[in-house]
């Protein structure tokens, strides 16, 4: 006979992916920020994407907005770590001069993806500019960001599903999972098995 099995470790330390957002949670944020993007912006707003992180998340929420809500995305590249250096690499096709604008972000991690965006949307004169964060990371913040609107608080772990990715993988999840980035790193497909599996 061989040994017992090992103790599995703990979830997200090197263990199976770790449930942590359900649909139907999700669902219900979702519908909760629609209906407060709704009462604040009765007259219309336009929603900010950054791909790919959001689509998701933002096309969720647009469907809570009734019909004077209008969507454009950008694209930024990952910045070299911790120095908050990033370069738009697609633009966006609406002019925000003077429009109401709520920047849609998947996650907020250190901040500064989103004191970039910021910064690029101000230049350019928005009537007013907010941020809409389905996840906020908040314990791992290096730059402070006005989260005005919060789908839910996490904790300092890494997260895929519902756009969130390891390597394209994993963003058509309809949940949040908590992962282990180390065995990620090991095989980036490491989870479809379990995360897939009907
Ligand atoms: P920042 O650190 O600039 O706030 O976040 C930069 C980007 O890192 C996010 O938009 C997201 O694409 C990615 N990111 C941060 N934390 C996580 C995470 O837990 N999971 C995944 N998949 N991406 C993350």
């Amino acid at each position: 006979m061989g040994s017992p099995p090992a103790r599995p470790p703990a979830a997200g330390r090197g263990g199976p992916p770790r449930p942590l957002i359900s649909p139907a949670s999700l669902q219900a944020a979702v519908a909760r920020l629609g209906a407060e993007l709704s009462a604040a912006y009765p007259d219309g707003v336009l929603l900010v994407g950054v791909l790919k992180g959001s689509v998701p998340f933002l096309a969720d929420l647009v469907r809570h907005l009734g019909a004077s809500a209008s969507v454009d995305f950008l694209a930024i590249s990952a910045y070299a770590e911790n120095t908050g250096r990033v370069r738009l690499l697609k633009d966006l096709d609406t002019d925000v001069w003077g429009r109401d604008v709520v920047l849609v972000e998947d996650i907020v991690d250190t901040g500064l993806t989103a004191t970039y965006v910021l910064g690029e949307l101000r230049r350019r004169q928005p009537r007013s500019v907010e941020v809409c964060t389905l996840l906020d990371k908040a314990v791992r913040r290096l730059v402070p960001v006005p989260l005005r609107y919060v789908g839910f608080e996490i904790g300092d772990e890494f997260v895929v599903g519902y756009g969130m990715d390891f390597e394209e993988q994993y963003r058509n999840l309809d949940r949040i999972v908590a992962a282990d980035l180390n065995t990620l790193r090991g095989d980036a497909a490491a989870y479809v098995g379990t995360l897939y599996r009907s």
